[in-house]
């Protein structure tokens, strides 16, 4: 029996679909290969705007134009809010996302799939290694207690549930055991990660950190509240990596309110001093709404002034729309399309301009990189024969020579030799250590 896995939306999902891969294939179903048939499709959807759950109905048609005879189970949220026609007739099994978890059971019993009973030697890298992919998205909890005015994801997921911290520790065991390298930590609202148990993200990171010998621990996405106090201290140890993606979304604070966020701007801009003060090249990423209803002229302004002067290595920017099932899709002066595609561009071309200085900063320092596979840049001379990876600092780097298979997965000391054409990536040469030789050839 052969299982294709289809993965929309976050890096939650993701982490949902590659834990469902490992137990798969610990229980003899592994993936499909390219070309082949399907036996079993898995569909993890998104429903976080409209366009995602297009996205999502499409997907679940093309999927079954293309393998009529295929079982196909449907989790995510596109299958876990009410009232949401999905348009596929189909669909073998729904499993909203409060049984997600326990997926690969419930199809078993359900479908009455020719499962073998979980084999212990199943390498847990094999998996993922098998979808191209280096690091491992690895699930910390599940849910969210506040109620942002736009988001639909706190309705999808519910409310918070962590992951018992022994059991994350033995999956970030189990998986450098087998190869991996670096995971990633991801949740709904991570911050609040303990909250239902009583225990804390810093208790968590600290028992990865003893408990298992991954040499790189990095968190995903985490709301820019609840952090614990002693939170900072942590990444005096740099296996936790010193970058943070901390949504900040609007920098006016009366978008702020409307949207309902926790963090104003200022307590944002003193949590992002505080991380730069403790943790050398510490780096922040962020998201930024753009026309969130009612959004004026003098806020958007407050935005761009306020972006500036953090001075982000890179923005993510979300052109505003509206979620039917949020109370912001109902809010008065929604802002027109042409308004959000200028004010988007102007954002674009900002951060390119905010990023620049801190890429052309890392020249000369040396850094170390895990080689996550081939360059795939647009760059002009084209990367032939070169790796990607991220610095700890999640700062991509082309490295030469870096796509020698005998690199693939290795944590890499190389040298900033300068920035791409596009501004996109830093320029690397490994350094002249067993590694560094193998990789210059
Ligand atoms: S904190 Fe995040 S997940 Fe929770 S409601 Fe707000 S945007 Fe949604």
């Amino acid at each position: 029996m052969r299982v294709r896995l289809h993965t929309l939306g976050c890096r939650l999902n993701e982490a949902e679909t590659e834990a469902w891969a490992r137990q798969l294939q610990a229980r003899g179903c592994p993936p499909a290969g390219a070309g082949e048939g399907a036996d079993l499709l898995v569909v993890n959807t998104c429903a976080v705007t409209g366009e995602a759950l297009r996205k999502s109905r499409q997907l679940l048609r093309r999927l079954q134009r293309g393998n009529p005879r295929a079982r196909l189970v449907v989790t995510g949220c596109a299958a876990s809010l009410p009232d949401t026609d999905l348009g596929a007739a189909g669909i073998d099994l729904l499993v909203p996302n409060q049984d997600k978890d326990h997926l690969v059971e419930i199809a078993a019993a359900a479908l009455d799939l020719p499962l073998m009973p979980e084999s212990a030697t199943a390498p847990a890298a094999a998996a993922l290694f098998a979808r191209h992919r280096q690091r491992a998205f690895v699930k910390i909890q599940d849910g969210c207690r506040y109620q942002c005015s736009f988001c639909i994801t706190t309705a999808a997921r519910g409310p918070e549930r962590s992951r018992p911290l022994a059991a994350i520790c033995a999956e970030v065991q189990g998986l450098h055991a087998t190869g991996v390298q670096e995971v990633v930590l991801t949740g709904v609202h991570a911050a609040g990660y303990g909250s239902d148990h009583g225990s804390s993200l810093t208790d968590l990171l600290a028992a990865l950190l003893e408990q298992t010998s991954i040499p790189r621990i990095r968190l995903g996405s985490v709301e820019p509240w609840d952090l614990p106090a002693d939170f900072w201290t942590l990444f005096a140890n740099p296996r936790l990596l010193p970058h943070l993606h901390l949504p900040l979304q609007s920098g006016a604070d009366s978008v702020l309110r409307r949207m309902a966020r926790r963090c104003k701007g200022d307590a944002y801009e003193q949590l992002v001093a505080q991380a730069r003060a403790a943790i050398a090249d510490f780096n922040v990423t962020t998201d930024i709404i753009v026309g969130f209803p009612g959004e004026s002229a003098a806020e958007w302004q407050q935005t761009l002034t306020r972006c500036a002067r953090i001075g982000f290595a890179q923005v993510h920017i979300f052109a505003y729309s509206p979620r039917a099932g949020t109370r912001a899709a109902t809010m008065p002066d929604q802002v027109p399309a042409a308004l959000k595609r200028a004010r988007s561009r102007e954002l674009h071309e900002l951060a390119r301009q905010w990023r620049a200085p801190i890429l052309a900063n890392q020249v000369g320092r040396t850094w170390p990189v895990l080689i996550e596979g081939p360059y795939a840049g647009s760059d002009d001379p084209p990367p032939a024969g070169d790796g990607a990876g991220y610095t700890p600092h999640y700062l991509l780097t082309r490295v030469r020579g870096g796509a020698d298979p005998a690199l693939l997965n290795r944590i890499v000391p190389v040298r900033i030799d300068g920035v791409s054409a596009d501004g996109s990536a830093l320029l690397a040469t490994p350094v002249e250590t067993s590694v560094g030789r193998a990789a210059a050839g």
